[in-house]
């Protein structure tokens, strides 16, 4: 008992050191210098490993992967450890992590550096055993900002596997099997300028657009709902801009809405709902910028064991949530990958107060180490 408390708390400080060091390098989406150096980083603390480490970049983004040389398909080992080097912006000091008692406070601690101190210090401690696993890590720079460049682009490029390790949702410990999908729609409304003073010769753009996105409204559940999964789509008015003075009847106006569809409703249903509706309001163009679908995983194999270990290291079952937003998965259950998005406790990411709790974190490592060596030993 003694040697696994202290096997625990050395654990718990080097990971917390690596994670440290990945808080301070403020790699937001976009600068792409930034997470190319933080990239580096996690490359030399690779170095001695036996590892092919790969640098590729699309559109500038740049992405890392490495995997061990038992993996005969460099694209598709049996296991990926995966997820982003890029954050949400912040003030310079939440690039400053502050330890709190067992919380470690800053950018990334939660979404998702975290997961890739945990990675890091799993490699490190396999060590010269790494051989005897087929494993990959991939490490993205732009799924904050949508992943196309990234996980997108390694899909296309033939990037696929079994099982995906990807501890980028899920709160506390609840496995994510469903997530919602989106679609972003850009509503444009024209009518006639006319002098406010007599309006009646115009025809009011603003007018029209309002009573068609309440038209929208009505087609889904008025908030604050009675169920509390809100396991429902969802529909919500994003942007509103229009006319040009108080004294004069609106030529134009745009909106911008985002509908999240619960798994099982489709894309094109709902398309032709929203068509039909603006097809009986004159004036009214709808133009689709963005269409995910929603997805629901496979329960069983990889995501079953894991579960599996989980609930023995934690003593506690861990329950199944349907997510409200989206991250790197969709791109990789749309390849067929099997993806395991569960983390531990933290919060309040994409905050200033943005926290991990660190004796989790390290229990998150014991669990992978044990998922690892049961699901990707060759
Ligand atoms: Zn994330
Ligand atoms: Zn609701």
């Amino acid at each position: 008992m003694h040697q696994k408390h202290q096997s625990h708390q050395s654990d718990k400080s080097a990971i917390t050191t690596l994670l440290e060091h990945l808080v301070r390098m403020p790699t937001i989406s976009g600068d792409l210098a930034t997470n190319s150096a933080a990239l580096d980083w996690v490359e030399a603390q690779l170095t001695n490993l036996p590892l092919q480490i790969k640098r590729l970049e699309y559109n500038g983004v740049p992405t890392l992967i490495a995997t061990t040389i038992a993996v005969t398909n460099p694209k598709a080992p049996r296991l990926w450890l995966a997820g982003h080097m890029d954050v949400v912006p912040g003030d310079p000091d939440v690039f400053n992590p502050k330890l709190n008692g067992n919380r470690l406070y800053g950018r990334g601690t939660s979404d998702m550096k975290s997961a890739l101190a945990v990675f890091i210090y799993t490699l490190q401690q396999l060590g010269s055993s790494l051989h005897q696993y087929d494993l990959g890590l991939m490490i993205t720079s732009d799924e904050e900002v949508g992943g196309f460049d990234g996980a997108r682009w390694l899909v296309e490029s033939g990037y696929r596997g079994q099982a995906m390790i990807l501890p980028d949702g899920g709160t506390n410990w609840d496995i994510e099997l469903k997530a919602k999908g989106i679609i972003w729609y850009q509503i444009t409304a024209t009518g006639t300028s006319a002098h406010a003073s007599r309006l009646w010769l115009g025809d009011n753009a603003i007018g029209k657009l309002t009573q068609f996105l309440a038209a929208v409204a009505d087609l889904y559940p008025a908030e604050p709902c009675s169920d509390p999964d809100h396991a429902h789509s969802t529909m919500n008015i994003g942007t509103i801009a229009g006319g040009t003075a108080a004294n004069q009847v609106a030529e134009r106006a745009i909106a911008h809405i985002d509908i999240r569809l619960v798994p099982g409703e489709l894309i094109s249903t709902r398309h032709q709902e929203i068509t039909d509706l603006a097809n009986a309001f004159p004036g009214i163009e709808i133009t689709r910028l963005v269409a995910e679908p929603a997805f629901e995983l496979r329960s069983d194999g990889a995501l079953q064991l894991f579960a599996d270990i989980a609930a023995q290291i934690t003593g506690h079952k861990l329950s199944s949530t349907l997510s409200h937003a989206s991250s790197d998965a969709r791109h990789f259950v749309a390849a067929g990958i099997q993806v395991i998005t569960t983390r531990s406790t933290g919060g309040d990411h994409h905050s200033d107060q943005e926290w991990i709790d660190l004796d989790d974190l390290t229990i998150y490592y014991q669990i992978l180490r044990r998922f690892i060596e049961e699901w990707a030993k060759i």
